[in-house]
This record gives structure tokens, C-alpha cells and sequence, in this order.
């Protein structure tokens, strides 16, 4: 991972900064105090995503070290204690991507937004609609510095086309009165595909016609802005809008897996299981369904407490991930039950599979706070396709009663 470099000669800053960055984004980073110091670090520049400059220090006054920086091709977040319109005027032609005020400590906060950007979203793919070449050059300038893969359409037309050839563009940024297609429309094309929490749209507008905004929303787009926009707004809203979509995705993930171990939930294993059901008996393939139980497992929250426990089923998790396949459905069922689908499999490989999980599960040592105790697995495995994928879970789950029933520690098929 590449790393962030921070360049100030106030010491406490560096700290404060590398604290925010290696805790909280768990990034990895660098400190220099002085231009000096940067330029050693910058003879491999390749190895930083990204740098917060002190725009003046003491060896470099005039904010030198910020085009040091720049000419290694890194993007530069620049840090002051003032914030006047000179200076402003200074960051817009030093290209920068952003300035922070160090006098207020809440700028950091979008700082460490700015950083999760860069590194979460480079090379999302944003496409820029508009007929009028110098309005999309005018997005452009204000997007270049973001790590950003942009594409460009004159109009809805052809914007299409665009979203053809890179079905992974997350964002599209258009117009309105184009010829052949216009913003409108094309909003509506896109909503026939993609619905607003797959790919965002902001509209731009006019600011003299205040009802075009509505419109936009109306028609299936995330956002608007209004022109004439500051390069800044236009940063801050493409941020927050690949942000949404990210933060999104992270929630339709985090619906079907499991928060204790990161395995897949019940609720996966049944929408997933149907559909490999369906499959293999199409294709007359062959899967099995083992169903897992850990032995005694109340003696273990008991006699080491639930935390031990907890710890106990999060190495479970760990050693399934390790042994199973990516093609492998593994799941929590629930409590200390894990059901697994193993696809395009015999039965006898599968038991072979299952006892070795048993025996390895049987050698683990769990350690926790000192103590260390060991816990052991009983199976019950299916591989007949029955009337449903249901009634597999249902007869895996009878051989694993078995299982229980003749001793526990061993699979039954
Ligand atoms: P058997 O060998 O018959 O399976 O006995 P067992 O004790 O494993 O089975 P039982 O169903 O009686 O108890 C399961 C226990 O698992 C009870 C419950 O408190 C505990 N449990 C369920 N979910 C969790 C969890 O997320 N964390 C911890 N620590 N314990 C859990
Ligand atoms: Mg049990
Ligand atoms: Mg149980």
C-alpha cells in the first residue's frame, strides 16, 4: 500500500497527523520536518499516494516544497495557518488538490475524508456530458486532481454508448439542453438499467432557471449544481456522491454476512442455496450440503466465559475461509452451527474433505487471556437432491443429530 507523506516543522502536527492516519485510516505514512528532510524521502516517489505540505517552512517559504511534491506526481493537500484570499489565489495556481486551515481542527476531519478518497475510489470511472467542450474542460480542471478515470460525451447519445463500453462508470455528470439526447432523457435511459444507489447522476443547472433542478430530481438524478460552480463544489459533491454509492455497497454487504465471524449469514445460504440447487439440477451436477455443530459448546461459554466463546467460533470462521474453496458456499447458520454447500463434488471426497476439518479442529488450541482449550465438531453431510434445497438442509440436519447421537467428533453421511 502506498503511503502518505507529511511534510510540517511543527512536531505536535506531525504527530497528531500520523495518529489520524495510522489508527483511524490505517494507512501507512511518513513525517518530514523540512523540505530538506521531503526531498531525501522523495527520491522513490512512487511510493506515496498522496501528501499534506505546511505551505510554509522554514527552509521553504514560499510553499517550494508544495511544487516539489507536485513534480513527483503526487497530490498535494496543502496546510496553513491562514486562510486569505492571497492565498487562496496561490493554491488555485499551484494545482493543488485541496487546502486545510490548521488553526481549526475540525478542517482535519475533511482531510481524512479527502485521504479515505483517495484511496478507496481511485480509478472510479466518472463520464463528464456536455456539449459544449469548454464547459467539460471547466469540470475537468476541477476533477484532475482527484485519482479519477474520466470519460466524455457531447450528448445523451453518445453518453450511452460511453456506459456501454465501461458498464463500471459510477457516476455520470450531465447537462441538460444537448443535441440529439438531452440531460433528461438520458437520466431516464440510464434509470431503465441502473437504479440511483448503482450508478449517480448530477444534473447541472442554470442558476437563473431554479425549477431545472426539480426536473433533474424528478427524472432519476442524485444531485444537481448550479452553474457557474467553484472547482471546490464540484470536488466536494462528485466526493460525496461516490461516498454514498461506496457506503451503500458496504450495507448490502454487511446484510448477508455475519458481524462476529465475516462469514455469510442464514439469509445468504438460503438465496444462494436455492439458486445452486436450481443449477445443479439443470446441469445435473453435484453438490453436498454438510451441516456443522460445535460439541458441548455451552461448557465452553460456562467454563471460560462467553468472550472465550465468542473467540472459539472466530477461529472456526478463519480455518473454514482457509480450508474451503472460493466456490464454496460457507455460512453461520446460527449459534455454534455453520452450514456449508460444497458445489461440483462427490460425497466420498466430501467426507474426506470434512473428517480433516474435524481432526484439524480437534488438534486447535483456542487462546484467550491465558487460557487455552480445545473443542471438537459434529457433521452431518448430504448429497442427494431431494425435493428442494430446504429438504438437503433438512436431511443434513437429521445426519448431524445422528452424529450428535452415536458420540459427537465425527461426520455421518
Ligand atoms: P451439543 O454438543 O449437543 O451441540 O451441545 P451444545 O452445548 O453445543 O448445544 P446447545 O444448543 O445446548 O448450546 C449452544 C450454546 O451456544 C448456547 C448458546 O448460549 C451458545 N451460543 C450461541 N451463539 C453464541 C455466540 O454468538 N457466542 C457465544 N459465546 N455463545 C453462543
Ligand atoms: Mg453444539
Ligand atoms: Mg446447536
Amino acid at each position: 500500500m502506498k503511503k502518505v507523506l507529511i511534510v510540517d516543522d511543527d512536531i505536535v502536527i506531525i504527530r497528531f497527523l500520523k495518529h489520524m492516519i495510522s489508527h483511524q485510516l490505517h494507512f501507512p505514512c511518513e513525517g518530514a520536518k523540512s523540505m530538506m528532510e521531503a526531498k531525501k524521502l522523495l527520491k522513490d516517489g512512487s511510493q506515496y499516494a498522496i501528501a499534506l505540505v505546511d505551505a510554509n517552512l522554514p527552509d521553504a517559504l514560499e510553499g517550494e516544497c508544495i511544487d516539489l511534491v507536485l513534480d513527483k506526481k503526487i497530490p498535494v493537500i496543502m496546510m496553513s495557518n491562514t486562510m486569505d484570499s492571497e492565498l487562496h489565489e496561490k493554491m488555485i495556481q499551484k494545482d493543488i488538490l485541496d487546502y486545510v486551515n490548521k488553526d481549526n481542527i475540525n478542517s482535519f476531519d475533511y482531510t481524512k475524508r479527502l485521504l479515505q478518497f483517495v484511496y478507496s475510489f481511485a480509478g472510479s470511472e466518472v463520464l463528464l456530458v456536455d456539449d459544449s467542450k469548454t464547459s467539460r474542460l471547466q469540470i475537468k480542471v476541477s476533477l484532475n486532481k482527484l485519482p479519477l478515470i474520466l470519460h466524455e460525451a457531447a450528448d445523451g447519445i453518445e453518453a450511452l454508448e460511453v456506459l456501454r463500453e465501461h458498464p463500471t462508470t459510477q457516476l455520470v455528470i450531465t447537462d441538460k439542453n444537448m443535441p440529439n439526447m438531452g440531460g433528461l432523457e438520458l437520466i431516464q435511459e440510464i434509470r431503465k438499467n441502473h437504479n440511483i444507489n448503482q450508478l449517480a447522476v448530477i444534473g447541472i443547472s442554470a442558476s437563473n432557471e431554479p425549477m431545472m433542478s426539480v426536473e433533474f430530481l424528478k427524472n432519476g438524478a442524485n444531485d444537481f449544481i448550479t452553474k457557474p460552480f467553484m472547482p471546490e463544489e464540484m470536488l466536494s459533491r462528485v466526493i460525496s456522491n461516490l461516498e454514498m454509492l461506496y457506503y451503500i455497497k458496504l450495507a448490502e454487504k454487511s446484510a448477508v454476512k455475519d458481524f462476529l465471524t465475516g462469514l455469510y449469514n442464514r439469509r445468504y445460504l438460503y438465496e444462494t442455496g436455492k439458486k445452486l440447487y436450481e443449477n445443479a439440477k439443470r446441469e445435473h451436477l453435484s453438490i453436498v450440503v454438510a451441516m456443522i455443530d460445535i460439541d458441548y459448546f455451552k461448557k465452553i461459554n460456562d467454563r471460560y466465559g462467553h468472550e472465550a466463546g465468542d473467540m472459539a467460533l472466530k477461529y472456526l470462521g478463519e480455518l473454514f475461509i482457509k480450508e474451503f474453496r472460493d466456490s464454496d458456499v460457507v455460512t453461520r447458520y446460527g449459534g455454534e452451527e455453520f452450514c456449508i454447500i460444497l458445489t461440483n463434488t462427490q460425497m466420498n471426497h466430501a467426507t474426506k474433505v470434512m473428517e480433516g476439518i474435524c481432526s484439524k479442529v480437534e488438534d486447535m488450541r483456542i487462546e484467550i487471556n491465558k487460557i487455552s482449550f480445545r473443542m471438537t465438531l459434529s457433521i452431518g453431510l448430504n448429497d442427494k437432491m431431494l425435493g428442494s434445497f430446504d429438504q438437503m438442509i433438512a436431511s443434513a440436519d437429521e445426519k448431524l443429530y445422528r452424529a450428535k447421537n452415536e458420540g459427537r467428533n465425527r461426520v455421518v453421511t
